[in-house]
């Protein structure tokens, strides 16, 4: 069985150039007998190329011989013409070799000799066609698959783009309710504390109690709304990205954080890190964030580890940072990278839930991803994936 069909060959269309007319008429004739219906025939060899051009052949047999332009000149001009593969059989009277050799070096794929075997003929063209075709299957599918390419390269732009609207918008929102909020904020803190002052010693324990909390109240709305401008920044106020060795970057942290580690004789090892791709400033962040809430989050019964790896994988490496603290609950393990969203309460563990939050956008913004493995009572494991090839920065992806 044959992968081309007859009919897709005998649909194909076949070019026959040659000055003298009988020979193209039953040369053409013999075609058309064999079955092939799309000949056509050019007895100029000086219009070949316009010919060519026009009817896009998927076959062309051309003389060898002819006044004005030879076979050769025909050959060299179609190859400089075309823009996919189109076989040519050249037409030869004799076996001259040299001719041969010459034909075959300008690219022509085979002979036939006048006068002409039918049978001979038709194998020839065949076999010739049968390849010609298949590399058209091939480019038709090589287009199909360009064409879908673009259009999903399209839909992801559109996608980006929305993406990117969306996360101005949250950028914009925090930047106007950072100033509409913070504002009246200070103002509800500044007279609680002068009510304080002007009603010193005429309140009682309740009342002061009160206005304590209207203080403290002020002032966490006050940190939310820095928190919730810090995350909504990630993207318009980071860095453009440069080679960022992390085992500089731990170092940093780890001098940042020398007083906090000694406080609670914290052992923090590390294996080689790798050197990444990204914004320094934002990394260092992701690594100061997750060492504090190792520090923070630690089991008061044992001596706080920290230990920090990272492993090479196909595309990425995955970077980890494995404590030995209190460990999250399975259900939990998603949720505590949605902003403000905390688990303990606030006597015990301070803090506003907007740190993990941060590192997961800081991490999408260099199109990485960050989760966590976690065994509740033994530890906690965050892992950080980062391409290794360089990207621009990405639009981190936006919470409900
Ligand atoms: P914050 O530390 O301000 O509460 P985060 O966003 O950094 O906010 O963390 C969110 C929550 O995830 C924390 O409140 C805590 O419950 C949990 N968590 C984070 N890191 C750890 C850790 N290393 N071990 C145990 N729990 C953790």
């Amino acid at each position: 069985m044959s992968i081309v069909s007859d009919e897709e060959r005998f649909a194909a269309t076949i070019l026959l150039i040659d000055d003298e007319r009988d020979i193209t008429e039953v040369l053409a004739m013999m075609l058309r007998t064999g079955g092939y219906k799309n000949v056509h025939i050019v007895n100029d060899p000086r219009r070949a190329v316009e010919t060519f051009r026009t009817i896009r052949p998927d076959l062309v047999i051309t003389d060898l011989a002819m006044p004005g332009m030879d076979g050769f000149d025909v050959v060299q001009a179609l190859r400089a013409e075309a823009t996919t593969y189109v076989p040519i059989i050249m037409m030869t009277a004799y076996a001259d070799r040299d001719n041969r050799l010459n034909a075959l070096r300008l690219g022509v794929q085979d002979f036939i000799s006048k006068p002409f075997e039918p049978a001979e003929l038709y194998a020839r063209i065949r076999n010739l066609l049968d390849v010609r075709l298949l590399y058209r299957r091939l480019e038709e599918t090589n287009r199909l698959l360009e064409e879908r390419v673009r259009e999903r390269t399209q839909e992801l732009e559109l996608l980006n783009e929305q993406l990117r609207r969306s996360n101005e918008e949250l950028s914009t929102f925090a930047y106007v309710a950072a100033h509409d909020l913070k504002e009246p904020v200070r103002m509800v803190v500044l007279n609680a504390q002068l009510l304080i002052r002007s009603l010193e010693g005429r309140l009682g324990e309740r009342e002061r109690r009160i206005a304590e909390f209207i203080i403290e109240g002020g002032r966490r709305i006050n940190d939310l709304i820095d928190r919730l401008l810090e995350y909504s920044r990630v993207d318009t106020r980071g860095n453009p990205f440069e080679t960022v060795d992390l085992n500089e970057v731990l170092s940093d942290v780890l001098q940042d954080l020398a007083l906090l580690l000694e406080e609670h004789q914290v052992e923090v090892t590390a294996d080689p890190l790798p050197v990444v791709w990204g914004d320094r400033v934002q990394l260092r962040q992701v690594l100061q964030n997750l060492i504090t809430n190792a520090v923070k989050f630690r089991d008061p019964d044992r001596r706080p580890r920290v230990h920090l790896s990272a492993r090479e994988e196909k595309d990425e490496f995955v970077i980890t940072v494995q404590d030995n603290g209190i460990g999250i609950e399975p259900e939990y393990q998603e949720r505590i990278f949605l902003i403000f969203q905390r688990l303990h309460d606030r006597e015990k563990y301070p803090g506003l839930g907007a740190g993990l939050a941060i590192c997961k956008r800081i991490v999408e913004r260099h199109r990485g991803r960050i989760w966590v493995e976690s065994e509740p009572g033994k530890g906690s494991t965050f892992y950080i994936a980062l391409p290794k090839e360089p990207v621009l920065p990405g639009p981190s992806k936006q919470e409900e």
